[in-house]
């Protein structure tokens, strides 16, 4: 039922119908905090809906960091953030990669993808095949950036695909977008990354909350400790989800994210974390 009730609001959000004023009202009821980072514990900074930035002594990522498309419904990077991560501008300089988590228009953009491997031409970029193909396809991928793909080409139910660089190991699994079968087709990843061997972050991009599709990895998940989890604040909303993030995955802590601009009522009251207007940093959990 509630699982139900929450995709009718997603469905709602891609179609666009969240009223503008609404969402000012919101953005400015919020209130974006800032942590002081300790010297010696990695970092999260919030961008904007999905798109993280992750410090972990010399190791730095981005999770779906330049997208286009907040469907009216979701907020997106700051105009000032954006260009500075393009550019390669401190605090968004020497990144060591970027991670996609699938191609859609509130998560990836081919031309912001193109326009910063300009910026920051020794990135990698690790993307399902289809946000791969979505770059090619444009004709502007030039060969300096095909040779930084890492294309996680992935099927249901196979092994986690795994890749390795100095200060980076990144395993993925193919979980379905949340939605519904029509969303099958589409290539969601769910990532769990270690930086610097000293903290590991899981990042999920639109998974479906239901124990079926997490249960199959067990074994995957109990391997390694996550420090702190990335879920879709969907994921809070119901037993199913709130299960997998606190048992199935095996991480310490959560931070929910891809928080409407308009913050559900039901999300506040779940008392969970969560990123809702860009800009917060925290610290990776070091409890
Ligand atoms: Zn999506």
């Amino acid at each position: 039922m509630l699982r139900s009730m929450i995709f009718a609001g997603m469905a709602l959000g891609l179609a666009g119908c969240a009223g503008a004023g609404e969402q000012a009202d919101r953005a400015g009821a919020a209130e974006a905090q800032t942590v002081a980072a300790a010297d010696a514990g990695g970092t999260v900074r919030h961008i904007g809906n999905a798109g993280l930035m992750i410090v972990q002594g010399e190791t730095k990522i981005l999770f779906d960091p330049l997208y286009s498309n907040g469907y009216n419904n979701y907020h997106l990077v700051p105009a000032d953030v954006k260009r500075a991560v393009i550019s390669g501008a401190a605090p968004y300089d020497a990144i060591d990669a970027v991670l996609i988590s699938h191609a859609h228009g509130d998560h990836f953009d081919a031309a912001d993808l193109i326009a910063f491997h300009a910026g920051n031409p020794d990135a990698l970029i690790i993307a399902p095949v289809q946000a791969i193909e979505a770059m090619e396809a444009t004709g502007e991928v030039p060969e300096s950036m095909a040779a930084r793909f890492v294309p996680m080409g992935l099927d249901y139910g196979q092994d986690p695909l795994k890749v390795a660089f100095e200060g980076l190991q990144v395993e993925a699994v193919r979980i379905p977008h949340a939605g519904g079968p029509s969303r099958r087709a589409l290539e969601n990843l769910v990532y769990r990354v270690t930086l610097a061997e000293a903290a590991t972050v899981i990042h999920m991009g639109d998974a479906d909350p239901a124990l079926e599709h997490f249960e199959p990895y067990a074994e995957h998940w109990s391997a390694r400790e996550t420090d702190a989890a990335f879920p879709p604040y969907w994921f809070f909303l119901g037993a199913e989800g709130v299960e997998i993030i606190d048992e199935t995955l095996n991480a310490r802590a959560a931070t929910g994210v891809h928080v409407p601009v308009r913050e559900p009522a039901e999300l506040a009251a779940t008392g969970r974390a969560y990123f809702g207007v860009p800009g917060e940093v925290r610290e990776l959990a070091g409890e």
